[in-house]
């Protein structure tokens, strides 16, 4: 029996899992659309329900992916997309709004972010969410790749208290947000979600990573991901296209890292010091 995934409440109230689903990559390539499916209804029936996409990834082709996943049980996903900064004035968010809509075939996105900060004033931004929320195409809004002092300006602008998430790189060889921008974050209830919670498989190949996870029989993916499950507030969305990996990243959440472990990764990956910019990929 697998435990349940823990979960990360959002300011609205609403319970999301701490392990959703990335899918950056996906929809490039016909040839791998029936894998990219089935992983993630897999992850679906092991409870990772939320999952990430953006209209970035394959132009589109990311989200009909995620619309053919969740076909006919579109109530038990939590769906994740965001808009380019390009598109990001008031009119444009509106516009790629309606067109992520029709590629995920579903008539409300549940948490739509502003993909990374780009020319138009967050003001313009944050109405346009606004709009969409009171239309009910959206349930609520936020940000990605927002280090603190961009936070500190949203908070500034009509309604921009309404940010609903922080989506940004963090993993254990990426700790410089707990500096600062995961705290200020905790304080005020904001979710982070975790992108590239393995690195893009580039962790993986940690030699003291390996052993630590030798020791709970375990992959050193899925100590990766214990890691991100372990900080309140935080939500990792690894992305897989492989069934098999989805149900090993599902696991992770039975790991219990004692605390003599704990130390002997943060002696190889060593929390920040300083105030480091935030890190994007
Ligand atoms: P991840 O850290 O999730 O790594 C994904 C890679 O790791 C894939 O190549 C995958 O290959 C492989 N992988 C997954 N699980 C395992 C495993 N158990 N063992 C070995 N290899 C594994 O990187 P991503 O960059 O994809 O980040 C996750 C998600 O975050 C994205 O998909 C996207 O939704 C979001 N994101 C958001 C960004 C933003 O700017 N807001 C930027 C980057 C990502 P395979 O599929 O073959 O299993």
């Amino acid at each position: 029996m697998r435990e349940p995934i823990p979960t990360v409440a959002l300011p609205s109230g609403i319970q999301v899992p701490a392990l959703g689903q990335g899918t950056w990559n996906m929809g490039e390539n016909a040839a791998t659309a029936r894998d990219e499916i089935a992983s993630l209804k897999t992850g679906l029936d092991l409870g990772m329900t939320l999952i990430d996409t953006a209209e970035m990834y394959a132009d589109g082709g990311s989200e009909e992916i995620v619309a053919k996943a969740i076909e006919g049980r579109r109530d038990e996903v939590f769906l994740v997309s965001k808009v380019y900064p390009a598109n990001a004035s008031r009119k444009g968010a509106v516009a790629a709004c309606e067109r992520s809509l029709k590629r995920l075939n579903t008539d409300r996105i549940d948490l739509y972010l502003l993909h990374w900060r780009g020319n138009y004033p967050l003001e313009e931004t944050v109405e346009a969410f606004e709009g969409l929320k009171a239309a009910g195409k959206i349930e609520a809004w936020g940000v990605s790749n927002f280090d603190v002092a961009d936070m500190d300006e949203l908070l500034s602008v009509p309604n921009g208290g309404n940010v609903a998430a922080n989506q940004v790189l963090y993993n254990l060889s990426r700790r410089g947000i707990e500096y600062d921008l995961l705290p200020w974050c905790q304080e005020r209830s904001i979710p982070i979600m975790a992108y590239s919670p393995i690195e893009q498989g580039r962790l993986l190949h940690h030699p003291e990573l390996i052993r630590v996870a030798k020791t709970y029989q375990a992959t050193p993916a899925q100590v990766a991901l214990a890691f991100l499950l372990e900080r309140d507030g935080v939500i990792a969305i690894p992305k897989s296209s492989n069934p098999q990996r989805i149900e090993e990243n599902r696991d992770s959440v039975d790991i219990d890292i004692t605390d003599e472990d704990w130390a002997v990764l943060d002696a190889a990956f060593p929390p920040p010091s300083r105030k480091k910019s935030l890190d994007m990929l």
